[in-house]
This record gives C-alpha cells, sequence and structure tokens, in this order.
C-alpha cells in the first residue's frame, strides 16, 4: 500500500455528490488541503429527478457555478401537478424571493455534478477519481483511509486531520454491506429513472405521481429532455416482475408506470426514451448523522429524506453550508471567515464541539423536510389516502402550494455567508485545464 507520505490532507471528503463538491469549494478556498475521493468517472448520470429548488440557486452562484447553471438548465419550473390513476390536480409554486431566482430549474446530474466538481478542483482540491473508498481509521486529527483504484492501480492510504463522509446512501462502504443484506424488507424502495425526448409534459410543470406502492415525478429539463424518476416498494416491484418474467426490470417499470397513471401516458405518447432505465436502491430514508463517532457527514450520508419532495439536493448543498461554516469558525452568519488567511485546521477538541453544534443545526433545518416528505410518501403510496388528498386540493389548490412552502422550496439560504475564496476568487477551470493550486493537485 502506497502512503500519501508524512503531511496528511487538512481534510478528505469521500464523494463527489453535490454534497462533497461543496464542502470541498468551501474548504479549498479556505486554503485548506482537500483530497476529494470519488468512485466513479464523471460525467455520470445518476437516478434523480434533477429538480434543483430555488432556494439553492444564490448558493449555486457563490459556489462559482451559477452562470453555467443559468446557461444549461431547463425552463423555470412555476406549478405542481398531482397525478394519480385518471386524477390530476394542478397548483402554483411558491416563487421564492430573489429577483432573478424565484423559480427552481432541472438539471441533469452528469453536467450538475461535473460542473460542482470542476469548481473544486479549480478551488485547489485534489481530486482522486475513480477512486473508491474502502475503510476509515483512526480518530480527529488522525484519520487515515484506504482507497482502491477500479482501474487496478496499487491502493492507497490518505491521512487526513478531518473526515468528511459525502459518499450519499445507495452505495453501502465495505462494512456496512452485511447490515444492508439483513434488513431487508417488503418496504424497501427501489428507484429509477429515464430521461425522453419528445414528451409532451407541460415545460414547466413538476409533476409529482401518486403510485399504488410507490410514488414518482416528471419534468422537463435541460435540453429538452423529460425525466422520469419514480421509487417503487420492493413487494409491488416482484409482483410485476413476476408477471413478465426474462423482461428487463427498466421495461417492467414504464409499462407499469404508463398503465397506472393517465399523466404518464399522456406525456410519453409519442415520446422516445433517451438511454437505458437507471436503478438504485434499497433506499435508506432517515438520519445516519453520527454513523461514526468523530466523521463529519454531509448530503445524504447524513440523513435521507424520500425523494418525493424533491429536496435531497438543497439538503446536501445546505448541509455543506452548515458544516463548513463550522469548520471555519463562523458558527454565526454574522461570522463570516476571514479571506485574508487560511482558516485554522479544527483540532479533535474543537471538532467534538463542532460536530455537536454541526448535528444539532442539521436536525433544526432538515427534521422537518424529512417528516413532511415522509407523510407525504405515505399518503402518495395509498390509493385511498391519495384519493382524500387530491380531493382536498382541489377544493383548496393552494394546500400544494403550501406544501411545496413547507418542504423547503423556497427557504431563504444564507449564501453570501459561505467562505470567502482564498487567497482570490475562483472560477470553474475550462474542462482541461490545469489545476490553480499545483502543490494540491494529481491526477488519478
Ligand atoms: C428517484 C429519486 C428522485 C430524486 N429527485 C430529486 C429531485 O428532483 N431533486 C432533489 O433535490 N433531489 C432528488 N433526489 C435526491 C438526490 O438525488 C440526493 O439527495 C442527492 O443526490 C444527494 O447528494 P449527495 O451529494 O449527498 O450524494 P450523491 O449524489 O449520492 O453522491 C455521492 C457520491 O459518492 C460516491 N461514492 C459512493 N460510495 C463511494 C466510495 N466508497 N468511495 C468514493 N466515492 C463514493 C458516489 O459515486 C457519488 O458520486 C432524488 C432521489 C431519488 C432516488
Amino acid at each position: 500500500m502506497s502512503d500519501d507520505g508524512p503531511t496528511p490532507f487538512d481534510a478528505v471528503i469521500v464523494g463527489a455528490g453535490p454534497a462533497g463538491s461543496a464542502t470541498a469549494i468551501q474548504l479549498a478556498r479556505a486554503g485548506w488541503s482537500v483530497a476529494v475521493v470519488e468512485r466513479q468517472g464523471f460525467p455520470r448520470r445518476k437516478v434523480c429527478g434533477e429538480c434543483i429548488a430555488a432556494s439553492n440557486l444564490p448558493l449555486l452562484h457563490a459556489l462559482g457555478i451559477g452562470d453555467a447553471f443559468d446557461a444549461a438548465a431547463g425552463p423555470a419550473l412555476t406549478e405542481v401537478t398531482l397525478m394519480a390513476a385518471d386524477a390530476a390536480v394542478t397548483a402554483a409554486l411558491p416563487p421564492a424571493g430573489w429577483g432573478r431566482h424565484r423559480w427552481g430549474r432541472a438539471l441533469g446530474r452528469e453536467t450538475l455534478d461535473s460542473l460542482l466538481l470542476e469548481q473544486a478542483r479549480a478551488a485547489g482540491a485534489t481530486v482522486l477519481q475513480p477512486w473508491a473508498l474502502q475503510d476509515i481509521g483512526g480518530a480527529p486529527g488522525h484519520w487515515h483511509c484506504d482507497i482502491r483504484s477500479p482501474q487496478g492501480l496499487p491502493p492507497r492510504r490518505l491521512q487526513a486531520r478531518v473526515m468528511v463522509d459525502a459518499h450519499g446512501a445507495w452505495q453501502a462502504l465495505p462494512a456496512q454491506r452485511e447490515q444492508q443484506r439483513r434488513g431487508r424488507s417488503a418496504a424497501d424502495l427501489f428507484a429509477f429513472k429515464a430521461g425522453f425526448q419528445r414528451s409532451a409534459l407541460r415545460a414547466g410543470a413538476i409533476a409529482v405521481l401518486a403510485l399504488d406502492g410507490g410514488y414518482g415525478g416528471m419534468v422537463v429539463g435541460d435540453g429538452d429532455l423529460t425525466t422520469l424518476a419514480c421509487c417503487i416498494r420492493r413487494d409491488r416491484l416482484n409482483a410485476l416482475r413476476s408477471r413478465t418474467p426474462g423482461q428487463a426490470v427498466g421495461e417492467v417499470v414504464e409499462a407499469f408506470l404508463r398503465r397506472e397513471c393517465a399523466g404518464v401516458r399522456d406525456a410519453l405518447r409519442g415520446a422516445e426514451r433517451a438511454g437505458p432505465w437507471l436503478t438504485a436502491g434499497p433506499l435508506a430514508t432517515g438520519v445516519r448523522l453520527d454513523a461514526v463517532q468523530g466523521i463529519f457527514s454531509v448530503g445524504n450520508a447524513a440523513g435521507e429524506a424520500h425523494p418525493i419532495l424533491g429536496e435531497g439536493m438543497s439538503m446536501a448543498l445546505q448541509s455543506a453550508v452548515l458544516l463548513c461554516r463550522e469548520l471555519l469558525g463562523a458558527s454565526s452568519p454574522s461570522q463570516p471567515p476571514l479571506p485574508s488567511r487560511p482558516s485554522p485546521v479544527p483540532g479533535a477538541a474543537e471538532q467534538a464541539a463542532m460536530q455537536r453544534r454541526y448535528v444539532a443545526a442539521w436536525r433544526r433545518d432538515f427534521l422537518p423536510r424529512l417528516r413532511l416528505a415522509a407523510a407525504f410518501a405515505h399518503v402518495a403510496m395509498r390509493p385511498a389516502a391519495t384519493a382524500l388528498l387530491l380531493q382536498a386540493a382541489r377544493r383548496w389548490p393552494g394546500l400544494l402550494t403550501q406544501g411545496a412552502r413547507w418542504g423547503g422550496k423556497v427557504r431563504p439560504v444564507e449564501a453570501m455567508h459561505l467562505a470567502p475564496a482564498w487567497p482570490a476568487g475562483a472560477r470553474v477551470a475550462p474542462k482541461d485545464a490545469g489545476p490553480s493550486r499545483p502543490s494540491n493537485k494529481e491526477s488519478a
């Protein structure tokens, strides 16, 4: 095993989804030496509905990818339609309060995640990709982690003072796989996604699908591509698959969605699927903030909401802001970190106190969203409960609008209190540009 030498990284971040890259950008801008370990090569498609709530747009600008996002993302999302069987109710989405960032938009994860990771690289982070974390040992101040290259390079050991887990939720770390196998249940949710060209879905509308034994969503994103994503219970999926043995699971799911929901049927009439169905799961919704003592976790690694509200990327980006505010010594918005010198890396005792404050802030900001998403998901998966919700939404369409508000869609985020760039503002580097701070860089 080769070692990265006596000088540890200030922080190692595992995973380059929105949570990992947003953390890396902020820590690297504050002058920390940062390594990001990502197991997949980018760009890569990902199971996700791909809607970014309006609350995150100022944040994306502060992270340095706002202009690229504005140029690439799909149309402004101004309304929501709840679809179940042959019924549909439409309501306005609430606008957010910021001039040009009033509405959410959808952008493919192959683009969004690449933009964020390039920005982390441009800010000075070392990107190890594709490399997969195998194991973590040590304690705050003295972490070490073993990483493996899928390309057969010799394994490596990295050292870090601060360890950040941003590995998401669907690919369990090797140590968690046995536990995951033992915890199987009929209610486990599996997630699916495909893109469609030339759908008839109204641009600017988010369709929320209530299914018997699942839920989903459709939206028109970048390049006029309609993303269709859904979650289906294990027992429902097994029953569907047993009716058409040998058929690919994506085909089974697509047939089910078209059969079950008139809104999907209508939207996909004449549409053409772009690429294969992607699958992931089982989902592990809930809070796992302190899964490993002393390791800071962000995004889905910290806690996962039922994706029916489409708030997972908000929680990923916003938890990265909360964490970096703690780590960089700006625990209150009135104390942004100083741009003039690198922020000191906290010692073990300081990290413990930061962990406590971060966990409290995380629970305050995200638990209500987790609970609302769970309640909505359980209603949407039961046709009788959905019928009551549709009735109520028809009578009071403001209910769906208010639901989006409660779900965090337009909750202001204090993006202006992100760590300022150190030593100078970083911009997204062109695709082939070399690293901006060579001492921190290496290629995989
Ligand atoms: C069906 C569905 C629809 C959704 N729709 C929406 C939506 O419309 N809007 C929204 O905001 N959210 C949505 N979400 C949720 C959103 O996709 C997630 O919440 C979000 O991706 C979490 O970001 P993250 O950075 O925490 O993790 P991820 O995006 O999962 O990134 C984790 C990264 O870590 C890497 N990784 C994993 N294991 C290792 C390892 N051992 N070593 C190194 N790297 C590793 C992975 O390759 C990955 O790139 C949806 C989810 C589902 C399932």
